[in-house]
């Protein structure tokens, strides 16, 4: 054990200066702690935000099975809520008594995060992202390893940080790590074909199959994926051929009927519970809505609010020189990256009841827009 540790301090990193795109985290220096880290674990743990989406699972997946890679049979992946039903194919590649989802085994989770010795945080920037294991994260000892591309991270709360925002998705900025480690040794036939898969969909969902935040390091790692056997095909269609019909009968009642567009170009839809009810709609059905606005020639920016329970969530997405993620900051009690960008509206301090959402965008969209402007 302690030969094949020296093996891997000396010999780390390799293939540095094969990468297309720098990455100054991905330092050798950063993957020898990388992997030190992981060498020096017992009881390593994943986690990733509340409400995962494609990246979130997918680049926590990847991990999962890189640690399984280096022989950490003991890890565990702990998420706050269950990951939506488009991903199944996903979190069916971890076994059952690995998974710890918050919702619904609380302590589980809490006691999982508190005897961890190192914590790996995959795609978000400060722990109340995740939600409910915001104070077990502050409070717990352990190591901590951060992998994330959104912008303002909270770098002083990690052991080690990797954080680019010039790359499509947590998965890709992982692949990179991971392909620089001894473990790949840039071969990634050797991620195995799980992690690979993981790895593949997480970019594939954050870009929307290509059609956003896509880097010269995007296109490398999908053409090693791709040679190392992956199945893109089957992820597609696992991804985005498996619906429910409601899902689209929504998708046109919301551009049809509720999708409103202002005076100042910014394109909105308020999903009510009431909505939502009647069309049977689960987590992630709404996944990629927000973006269809944006075609409009003359919308600039597209937000969806959802009602969910004492909150709205909010989603954003903007063209290139409005900036999603100011408006999310400024505005909607968020962030996020600076074209797509999330938050939230409290019910009652922020808007009294869901019927002032629509009053609530309009003014203050209005206010961003022109305080932009002046800019
Ligand atoms: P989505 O609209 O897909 O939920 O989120 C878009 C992006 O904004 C994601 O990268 C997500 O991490 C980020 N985001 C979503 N909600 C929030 C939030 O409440 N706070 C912050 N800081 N970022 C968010
Ligand atoms: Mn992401």
């Amino acid at each position: 054990r302690k030969f094949i540790y020296e093996l891997q301090y000396n010999f780390v990193i390799l293939h540095i200066e094969t990468i297309s795109v720098r990455m100054k985290d991905i330092t050798p220096d950063n993957i020898k702690t990388f992997v030190r880290l992981i060498e020096e674990a017992r009881r390593p743990i994943i986690v990733t935000h509340a409400k995962p989406d494609g990246d979130a699972i997918g680049s926590s997946a990847a991990m999962f099975h890189f640690l399984g890679l280096c022989g950490k049979q003991d890890r565990l992946l702990v998420l706050n809520d269950n990951c939506p039903r488009f991903l199944g194919f996903i979190r069916e590649s971890i076994p059952q008594e690995a998974l710890i989802i918050r919702e619904e085994s609380q302590q589980k989770a809490f006691d999982a995060i508190e005897q961890a010795d190192l914590i790996i945080c995959l795609d978000f920037n400060a722990f109340h992202r995740t939600d409910r294991l915001e104070r077990p994260l502050e409070e717990s000892a352990g190591r901590k390893i951060l992998v994330d591309h959104h912008l303002n991270p909270a770098r002083e709360l990690f052991d080690l940080s990797f954080s680019e925002t010039e790359v499509s998705s947590a998965s890709e900025l992982l692949y990179h790590i991971l392909r620089n480690t001894t473990v790949i040794n840039n071969d990634a036939a050797r991620l195995g074909e799980k992690c690979a898969q993981s790895l593949m969909t997480g970019m594939t969902t954050d870009t929307n199959n290509f059609a956003n935040s896509v880097f010269p390091s995007t296109l490398h790692m999908a053409s090693d994926l791709l040679a190392a056997g992956t199945d893109r095909d089957f992820i597609l269609n696992r991804l985005y051929n498996q619906y429910s019909e409601n899902r689209l009968r929504l998708m046109g009642h919301m551009m049809k009927d509720l999708l409103k567009i202002t005076g100042d170009g910014v394109a909105y839809i308020v999903l009510d519970s009431r909505t939502q009810k009647e069309y049977e709609i689960n987590d992630g059905d709404t996944e990629g809505f927000v973006n269809l606005p944006l075609a409009i020639d003359k919308v600039r920016m597209s937000l969806l609010l959802k009602e969910d329970g004492d909150r709205v969530r909010v989603s954003i997405r903007s063209k290139k020189g409005t900036s999603a993620n100011l408006c999310a900051r400024e505005h909607f009690n968020g962030g996020g990256h600076e074209n797509a960008a999330g938050g939230r509206l409290n019910i009652p301090e922020d808007i009294s009841s869901i019927e002032e959402a629509a009053d609530y965008i309009e003014k203050h969209t209005h206010i961003f827009i022109n305080e932009e402007n002046e800019a």
